[in-house]
């Protein structure tokens, strides 16, 4: 959704560093990475089949899980233990809808428990900055997939300013095919790892209608087809039936929200293996005062709302749509929507608790594309691990109150040992 304060907060932290009064430090990389890591007395949740290793010892080598014994291993020297106390260890979370442009946000996510996400529009390629700068170790983030800017008929003026040679189109708009190719060549020459549409109206501005269609199935196709070039895969924003079967059909990976999809959609998306990441706990904000969300209109729609996407989201899951687990905050001083609390939301609706977790897991990663590096806790993949006080399987709420975060092999936050 991403209503009007996203853009005011990113205004904010332009005009802190105009001012010379410097922004914070905060997701700076707080150490050097880590030789190794020796986790133990851990019970070890393998979120692909729901069974839980008991009194486990993950072995970290470098970025990297090396290996998860259910006997006991000796440490190389030098590497540092961490005695668990029986606690639970699950992969890191991956956020799979974001809105993060600058570094406290990034951060905010991190000690939260996500350590992937997909970011799905922000202004002047903020997303493919931080990636680098994860990337590079200068800064403790989650691994960002970046989309920079959604693609939308009027496209933030951050846009034009970055792609100048896009600049006939700001009295057009990004419409017809040929426009959109064009722009989905912008974002590609900016090493995007998805392209963002919205195909129809949005919910959190007070003035649109998310109902309506704003691309026909030819120009999502095009868009389609243009970053099929690369091998890059689309997402696209859509409440309204039509936007979003026209969507579905001209081949994008994911539909996000899909509020008002039609059963005959969600058939559709389950047959072709559409993902749908219907982003329900961010509506309930949409409901509430503060927030990312504060505004009357937004609040009366949203209570409308909220039980309409929660009945799609409910009948897609059982039409066997695949269901991945977002956000779709950005990470904001304000925010008060975390993954947790959207995977509640999922059991609401009809997931186990570990269908859930897999949402946030093992299918959120396919959905990404990067399985074979993360969304487990399995020997060779990403040492991007969190620690929760009890199991999440017969609690999930444990996971509102994540005690250890480790990324790529780094400990980020460590509840444990104070
Ligand atoms: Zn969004």
């Amino acid at each position: 959704m991403y209503g009007p304060k996203g853009y005011l907060g990113v205004i904010a932290v332009a005009l802190a560093a105009a001012l010379g009064s410097g922004i914070s430090r905060a997701a700076q990389a707080s150490q050097e990475r880590p030789a190794g890591l020796v986790l133990r007395n851990a019970n070890v949740i393998d979120v692909a089949s729901g069974a839980v290793v008991r009194n486990a010892t993950v072995v970290v080598s470098g970025t990297r899980i090396e290996r998860v014994a259910s006997t006991r291993v000796e440490a190389p020297a030098g590497v540092r233990e961490v005695d668990l106390g029986g606690k639970f260890v699950l992969p890191g979370l991956i956020d799979a809808h974001v809105h993060i442009s600058n570094l406290d946000a990034a951060r905010r996510a991190l000690l939260s428990g996500v350590t992937t996400a997909r970011s799905m529009g922000t202004g002047n390629f903020a997303d493919v900055g931080l990636r680098e700068l994860l990337r590079a170790g200068h800064i403790d983030a989650p691994e960002i997939l970046a989309a920079g800017y959604h693609i939308r008929p009027d496209p933030a003026d951050g846009l034009f300013l970055d792609a100048p040679e896009l600049g006939d189109l700001i009295a057009s708009g990004l419409k017809g095919t040929e426009a959109l190719r064009r722009a989905v060549r912008v974002m590609l020459a900016h090493r995007v790892d998805f392209i963002k549409v919205n195909a129809t109206e949005r919910a959190g501005t007070p003035q649109t209608d998310p109902r309506k269609p704003l691309y026909s199935e030819e120009e999502l196709r095009a868009i389609v087809e243009e970053a099929r070039t690369r091998g890059i895969p689309v997402a696209a924003h859509a409440h309204g039936d039509e936007g979003g079967r026209a969507a579905v059909l001209a081949g994008v990976r994911s539909i996000e929200h899909g509020t008002f999809l039609s059963d005959s959609t969600l058939r559709l998306m389950a047959s072709r293996g559409t993902y749908l990441v219907p982003t329900i706990a961010v509506v309930t904000d949409l409901t509430l005062p503060g927030g990312d969300y504060d505004n009357a209109g937004l609040q009366i729609r949203g209570r409308f709302m909220l039980p309409r996407l929660r009945e799609t989201a409910s009948k897609a899951h059982r039409a066997g749509v695949k269901i991945v687990a977002a956000t779709d905050t950005g990470y904001g001083p304000n925010s008060v929507v975390r993954l947790s609390h959207e995977l509640e939301e999922l059991v609401g609706v009809g997931l186990t608790p570990l269908q859930a977790i897999q949402s946030a897991t093992t299918v959120a990663a396919e959905l990404l594309g990067i399985q074979d590096r993360t969304g487990r806790v399995a020997p060779g993949l990403e040492a991007d691990l969190i620690v929760v006080e009890r199991n999440p399987l017969e609690e999930l709420r444990t996971l509102q109150d994540v005690l250890m975060v480790v990324n790529n092999g780094k400990i980020v936050l460590d509840r444990l040992n104070w």
